[in-house]
């Protein structure tokens, strides 16, 4: 059986970042995944600012190998639609910052080829975790391909449908703090603004979700809709048709697709919202990225998050000295809850109001307008920092 100091579970953002970070620190890692890559992660493609900032920040040079990865096109603009269809758009290009699309296939993969840059990572591809066994000196993860694996402590960044959080943590999915979100590529989407705004569209019967139209490099666009989960279990919509007559037949939107095709079958997957806290640890494991529920509950981003908490894992193993007491590894749950919960939860109350149309047309009109509120929705700020510029 192959022995590892740390197995990372899942090679999306959240576990790549996690890899990236352990780069010199001569602990041998095993990324596992159930996917070969380049594999597709059903997504907006949107990398916001924060995404930067947080790659900026990992080693490998990895921040500057993004400004030469070519699959991506800039934003400099967040355009937010009303239900009554007056929108407010957030400037990037005044801050000074810019933001990205990407299509995850390539996103993913710029990140997983920075992972395996590190001698110390081996990567584990094509077979997903089936069990972990806890043992008196580590832990054992068997595969569906029957190998197995031992490693001194493992990190759980295998996304929203997580094995690692399924075996070893006793939380369950809360469909209050859950989304589904549906995305369809397009080619010939036309009518993006001048500074290739990200649109994020809040239609009445969509609330607090919204449909999207993103635009990609090569004349392609992300579309897509998410709607609360226990929304959908209440009113049992059909999110595809749903989907299907935005695109078809909303005032708004249907000239803009007039010649559009689409480029595949509409896909959904599931998106675990941070917008409550959750137990992200336990004797010998961490929860990262959408495993540990850290996708913003307001614009359902979540990659910035992903890789930010594959930064403070790794940080935090570097510095336990080994000690993967369940005890112990709480210091981690404080860290990730101490740098995005004020953020986390501001987004969630703009999410509570925006449920109401009256207020959500409010919203777009003043907050949105309002450079402050601009300011904390599309940037990541750590709870001090949202506190300090609120008593400003
Ligand atoms: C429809 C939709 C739209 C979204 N739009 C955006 C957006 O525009 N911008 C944004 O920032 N965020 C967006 N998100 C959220 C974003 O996709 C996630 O927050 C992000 O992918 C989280 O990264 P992660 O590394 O935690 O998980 P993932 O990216 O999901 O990676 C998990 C990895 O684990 C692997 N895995 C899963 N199970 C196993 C197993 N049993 N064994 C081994 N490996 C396993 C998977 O193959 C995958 O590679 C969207 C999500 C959805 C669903």
């Amino acid at each position: 059986m192959k022995s590892f100091d740390v197995a990372i579970v899942g090679a999306g953002p959240a576990g790549c970042s996690a890899a990236i970070s352990l780069h010199g620190s001569d602990m041998s890692v095993a990324l596992i995944d159930k996917s070969e890559f380049p594999r597709d992660k059903i997504c907006g493609d949107a990398l916001s600012p924060d995404v930067v900032n947080q790659l900026n920040m990992l080693p490998l040079e990895t921040g500057s190998m993004f400004d030469k990865f070519e699959e991506k096109i800039w934003c400099k603009a967040v355009r937010f639609v009303s239900p009554n269809f007056s929108h407010a758009d957030v400037s990037l290009n005044q801050r000074n910052i810019t933001g990205y699309v990407s299509p995850r296939i390539d996103f993913d993969q710029f990140m997983f080829s920075q992972a395996i840059k590190s001698e110390s990572v081996t990567p584990i591809l094509g077979s997903g975790i089936k069990t972990i066994q806890k043992h008196s000196d580590g832990l054992v993860i068997e595969l569906a391909n029957g190998e197995s694996i031992k490693a001194d402590v493992v990190l759980g960044a295998d996304g929203a449908n997580s094995a690692v959080a399924r075996i070893l943590s006793e939380d369950k999915m809360d469909k209050n703090h859950h989304c589904a979100g549906l995305r369809q590529y397009y080619e010939g989407v036309t009518g993006f603004s001048e500074d290739n705004a990200v649109e994020l569209h809040f239609y009445k019967d969509l609330l607090p979700g919204y449909f999207w139209v993103f635009p990609l490099p090569g004349n392609r666009a992300n579309v897509g809709i998410g709607m609360l989960s226990s929304y959908v279990s209440k009113r049992k919509p059909n999110l595809k048709k749903k989907l299907k007559d935005i695109i078809e037949n909303h005032p708004n939107i249907k000239d803009r697709f007039k010649d559009a095709k689409a480029l595949e079958e509409v896909k959904g997957f599931g998106l675990p919202l941070g917008s409550k806290k959750r137990n992200l640890s336990g004797e010998r494991y961490l929860l990262l990225g959408d495993a540990a529920s850290l996708i913003n509950p307001l614009s359902g981003e979540g990659i910035a998050n992903a890789i930010r908490s594959g930064r403070v894992a790794a940080d935090y193993i570097k510095s336990a000295a080994a000690d993967y007491s369940a005890k112990s590894m709480k210091a981690y749950d404080r860290e990730i809850y101490r740098r995005m919960w004020g953020e986390l939860r501001l987004n969630y109350w703009i999410q509570i109001a925006m449920r109401n149309p009256t207020l959500c047309n409010f919203i777009v009109k003043r907050a949105i307008g309002n450079a402050l509120v601009q300011d904390l929705v599309i940037s990541g700020f750590s709870a001090e920092q949202i506190r300090a510029r609120f008593k400003r």
